[in-house]
């Protein structure tokens, strides 16, 4: 029920759209004016979709439980991408009618508003789909995505010209304006809390050559092992921008904690935090842990860094005394890669149920499993795939080439949970 809320709210708007357009319709008239009845149809459902991809990145904790945020971030690209499709639709035929019915376009200044809010919505969605082809930076094509919380409010002006007061249509707009302001009001109370509520960290510890661990020390958090949290370090009197990581931590750990791998401009700067530095931390987020999945042995299938959600899976298991039997794959290119060991063979030995293998895809002398995580690979320690959930944590391409593989072993992908570490 909690994953459905989304459809639920979604279905809804969509039907009283679609209500409300019946009614706004002459339909006496409707063989003269079809071309302007079906635009806005197409304005409506346009607007509908436009709002719901700022309900999808709000990060409103009821929405996102037991939905997942990644999901909710492929569905905000998806919505955007049909939204700005159905308005581009609304103006193609307005243009058609306008042009039959009177032989010109008629520029008013609600229209220019309108058209104001359109090409701001195109460029803002042009730059978040090629962003890394143009080569900007991550942080620089999310500030301009922002410009869309002030293009909303332009669209929401123009649409209402067309809505006289008391009708249905009216109403529904009413509707959409107030869930956008819902949704504003409830990110700045959230950034206002996070900013009155600061973490500080309490040990900065290399876990491999490029590996670095922060511990925070500060309110409690209630989470589950796996999921993740988003992170800005104050240092220096400078506020980072915000970097999702799993809390590499378990719940049961007197400190939270991530593990972040040198990567980009920021996680590069990760070793040069110092103790006493602040932190402020927006969490928890995420399905991925076994806790929500809870009914056959676990298989963890990592990729590099993406051992972080599984070591707190581990880590809890092991604090809270989990007898459990759990095989764990990690796919790396060498042991050079390779951070968490000692802890991880100590585990192996307080945890009967617990086997690590590690698999290395460019290192000839290693004297463990070689190459690529192959279906054959997999059976040969797990025996069979029947009573097994499967979590896979790695780089896209290895994470899809594994779904693939345990598909060939016939596994139900409702067996099969990922977290990619990109949103
Ligand atoms: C759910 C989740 C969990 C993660 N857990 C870990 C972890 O435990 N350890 C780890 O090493 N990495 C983790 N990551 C990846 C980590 O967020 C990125 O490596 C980091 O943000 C890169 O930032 P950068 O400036 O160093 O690199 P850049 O070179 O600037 O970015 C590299 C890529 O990281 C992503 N990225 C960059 N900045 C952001 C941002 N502000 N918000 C969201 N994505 C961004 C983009 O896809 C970008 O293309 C996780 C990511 C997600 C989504």
């Amino acid at each position: 029920m909690k994953s459905q809320r989304l459809s639920l709210i979604t279905a809804f708007l969509i039907l009283f759209a679609v209500l409300a357009w019946l009614l706004r319709v002459d339909w006496g008239l409707f063989g003269d004016f079809y071309l302007r009845y079906i635009s806005l149809l197409f304005a409506l459902l346009g607007l509908t979709f436009i709002l719901l991809q700022f309900v999808l990145v709000s990060r409103i904790k009821m929405l996102e439980d037991g939905f997942g945020l990644d999901r909710m971030f492929r569905w905000h690209r998806v919505f955007g991408r049909t939204g700005l499709m159905l308005v581009l639709l609304h103006v193609v035929l307005i243009i058609i009618f306008r042009l039959e019915q009177y032989g010109e376009i008629l520029f008013e200044l609600i229209l220019l508003v309108g058209i104001v809010a359109l090409l701001g919505f195109i460029i803002t969605a042009g730059v978040a789909s090629t962003y890394k082809k143009i080569g900007l930076a991550y942080e620089t094509w999310r500030n301009i995505h922002l410009a869309n919380y002030l293009l909303f409010p332009l669209a929401m002006v123009h649409s209402f010209y067309n809505a006289p007061s008391g009708s249905l249509l009216y109403y529904y707009l009413l509707l959409l304006s107030a869930l956008f302001l819902v949704v504003v009001v409830y990110r700045a109370i959230r950034i206002f809390s996070i900013r009155r509520n600061p973490y500080e960290v309490v040990e900065v510890r290399q876990e491999a050559e490029d590996i670095w661990s922060l511990f925070f020390k500060g309110p409690y958090l209630d989470f589950k092992p796996g999921q993740f949290m988003f992170v800005q370090l104050l240092r220096n009197g400078e506020l980072s921008s915000s970097h999702p990581f799993t809390i590499s931590a378990s719940p049961t750990a007197e400190y939270l904690s991530i593990t972040p791998k040198e990567l980009g401009d920021f996680t590069k700067t990760i070793k040069d935090t110092k103790v006493g530095d602040q932190a402020l931390i927006d969490a928890p987020y995420g399905v991925f842990s076994f806790l929500n999945y809870g009914r056959g042995e676990p298989v963890f299938i990592a990729g590099g860094i993406g051992i972080t959600p599984f070591m707190s899976m581990l880590r809890y298991m092991s604090d809270q005394n989990l007898d459990k039997k759990v095989t764990i794959f990690w796919a790396n290119r060498s042991e050079k890669n390779l951070c968490f060991g000692d802890e991880l063979a100590e585990m192996e030995e307080k945890m009967p149920g617990l086997q690590v293998i590690p698999v290395m895809s460019n290192q000839p002398d290693w004297q463990g499993e070689k190459g690529h995580l192959k279906a054959p690979l997999i059976l040969n320690y797990i025996e069979t795939t029947d009573n097994k959930e499967f979590y896979i944590c790695g780089p896209p391409a290895m994470s899809r080439a594994v779904i693939n593989e345990l598909k060939h072993l016939d596994v139900s992908p409702l067996n099969i949970h990922s977290e990619l570490f990109e949103l």
